[in-house]
């Protein structure tokens, strides 16, 4: 039997998040981050549904191509910038915008002569703690910046955040307030929030927002969905039922008899598994949907094959559609049996799944 693991993706889902995305952001210019392949959603469907954000983020020079192949003309920064000094050139013959984080990217950058001016993003680590230029260097590094005429003057000042999605901590306001006093006096656009701070932290907005998760749909606050934010999933993961079988009492389903059957009941068996990105860690009642019908994972995830407690389904038949996530099954439902979140889910699944589209 051909594999039926199946990954639709909803344009309609991802326009209408931009289209909120927008009206939260009130008039700020929107990044829409489309790195690791769009979170696994496909970089150059999701870039087509999202061709009016003002800008993509993308993680490797290797995906700017791929967006500049695919006709896209809008701006597109590199988020973690050249890695060596002949990513400069691969990054000016295709307008790439660099975000500089390191000295490192700063001598490459001084060691040039001459050049188209490249747009450089001056990403400033106001607390996280993984990149970004010691905050008091602001003053420094951006007159070391404009004075180098293989850059544009107009550089875009930006931090990132480490705990926006907590909207009782005051790291953000802390890392807000350290930004806004490092960089205070000096020209340019500012780009602090990423999907969670667009929501939680109005004060943190400047020029630009960078936002990926709300995008697709995937919730940026412990215990919310991005629906319980008004955001729509921009992924269904589906498959088939392929044997139902009727299972004793006392029996045990699955790698390492994990789960024992506590009554005489039906086990399905769906034709998915952590071959196809459904995570492994997910707990035996972890919810599944097949048809419209409640079921919920029982015993191990195997490679291929994935077990079901059938009970709440008596109406189930082979053959039936089997729902992972989507829509009518938050993603992060999946996430928290399963130890993660939602964005690692989708970023999971793998080639072996088909993907489709619908909506245009
Ligand atoms: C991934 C990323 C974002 C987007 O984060 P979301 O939580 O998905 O909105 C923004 N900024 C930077 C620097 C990133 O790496």
């Amino acid at each position: 039997m051909s594999r039926s693991a199946t990954a639709t993706i909803h344009l309609g889902a991802l326009r209408a998040n931009l289209v909120r995305v927008r009206a939260l952001a009130e008039g700020a210019k929107v990044m829409a981050v489309v790195k690791a392949d769009a979170y696994g959603h496909g970089l150059e469907r999701c870039a087509r549904a999202l061709t009016d954000a003002d800008a993509f983020g993308v993680a490797s020079i290797a995906d700017g191509l791929r967006l500049r192949a695919a006709g896209h003309r809008q701006r597109i920064v590199v988020l973690s910038g050249p890695d060596a000094a002949s990513d400069l050139a691969e990054m000016r013959r295709l307008r790439l915008e660099a975000v500089i984080h390191h000295d490192s990217q700063l001598a490459m950058l001084e060691a040039e002569h001459g050049g188209e001016p490249l747009k450089v993003w001056l990403n400033l680590d106001t607390g996280m703690h993984r990149l970004g230029f010691a905050p008091e260097r602001a003053r420094e590094l951006h007159a070391r910046l404009v004075a180098l005429p293989a850059v544009d003057k107009a550089i875009v000042l930006m931090t990132h955040f480490a705990s926006s999605d907590e909207f009782d901590s005051d790291q953000t306001a802390r890392q807000t307030q350290c930004f806004l006093g490092a960089t205070h006096g000096l020209p340019g656009e500012r780009a602090l929030s990423n999907s969670a701070a667009l929501l939680g932290w109005p004060e943190a907005r400047g020029e630009w927002v960078r936002v990926g998760g709300l995008l697709y749909g995937l919730s940026v606050a412990e215990g919310k969905t991005g629906a319980d934010v008004g955001f729509q999933p921009a992924m269904t993961l589906t498959t088939r039922l392929v044997a139902i079988n009727q299972v004793k009492r006392g029996e045990r389903v699955g790698y390492g008899a994990a789960y024992e059957c506590p009554e005489d009941m039906p086990v399905g068996v769906a034709a998915i598994g952590y071959g196809d990105g459904y995570p492994r860690s997910a707990r035996s009642g972890t919810p599944v949907r097949v048809g419209d019908a409640p079921a919920a994972v029982s015993g191990r995830v195997s490679m291929d094959l994935l077990t079901l407690d059938l009970r709440q389904a008596p109406a189930a038949r082979v053959g039936d559609t089997v729902t992972l996530w989507g829509p009518a099954l938050p993603a992060e439902a999946i996430a928290e049996h399963a130890g993660t979140i939602a964005y690692e889910l989708t970023c999971g699944v793998t080639r072996r799944v088909l993907f489709t589209e619908d909506g245009v």
